[in-house]
């Protein structure tokens, strides 16, 4: 919503607003009425036992019940083979699929808190686990793993025969990798879904 220079379509604005000051105004009134807002990146939901635990980057919460709405994006980086190996070595939910990676080497694609949390969930599962920032900047991270390395290299594509084998990056080297959790920028509502094991339709 912030994006958005000028809505004309909201009922109450004859002017139009922009969408800064309309999420702004929001916040406001929900506050005025007593919700607490906290501003906080929320890196994974798990079911406990009457309720829900919510891991932010700055502690958890714990609350009976979570509305997602998370709006909607597109978490794919663009690297060639990426599609082709979905369910074939890529996965994109370390809480669904890490058990398939016992004792082997994976890797996560992402730099920020979500491929932390992703490369939490599968520290005590996997061999050795690589985090692929892409080009980006090294993520802060301090595991108590040394089995967990970071490489900062561009990738050029995923390659594999009927399944995930290597990472090949743009300056020509190759990592050997079993499979590969994406777990790029903030994790959405869809994320959130599959790891509480929510019903989900593609469309
Ligand atoms: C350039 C542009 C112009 C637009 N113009 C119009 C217009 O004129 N009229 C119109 O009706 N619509 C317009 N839209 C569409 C409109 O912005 C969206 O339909 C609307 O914002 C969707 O609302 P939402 O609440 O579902 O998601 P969003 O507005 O995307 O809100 C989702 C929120 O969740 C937060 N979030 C996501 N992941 C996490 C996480 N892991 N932890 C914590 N927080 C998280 C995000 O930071 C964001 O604040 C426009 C969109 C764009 C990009």
């Amino acid at each position: 919503m912030e994006k958005a220079k000028k809505i004309e379509n909201y009922y109450g604005f004859e002017n139009g607003i922009n969408g800064k000051e309309l999420y702004e105004t929001g916040i406001k009134q929900a506050e005025n009425i007593g919700v607490e807002v906290e501003k906080q990146e929320v890196t994974n939901i798990q079911m406990i036992e009457h309720g829900f635990e919510i891991k932010t980057e700055n502690g958890n919460f714990s609350t009976r019940s979570v509305i997602l709405a998370t709006g909607n994006k597109k978490n794919k980086p663009n690297i060639k083979g990426i599609e082709d190996f979905e369910g074939r070595g890529v996965s994109y939910c370390a809480v669904c699929d890490g058990f398939f990676y016992r004792n082997k080497s994976i890797s996560v694609i992402g730099n920020g808190n979500y491929a932390i949390s992703e490369t939490n969930e599968l520290i005590n599962i996997a061999n050795k686990i690589t985090i692929l920032t892409n080009g980006e900047k090294v993520p802060e991270f301090r595991a108590n793993n040394d089995n967990v390395i970071i490489d900062t290299k561009e990738i050029e594509a995923i390659n594999g025969d009927k399944k995930v084998e290597e990472v090949k990056f743009k300056d020509g080297t190759i990592l050997k990798t079993d499979g590969i959790f994406v777990a790029q920028g903030v994790a959405g509502s869809m994320e959130f879904a599959k790891k509480l094991g929510i019903m989900i339709r593609k469309r």
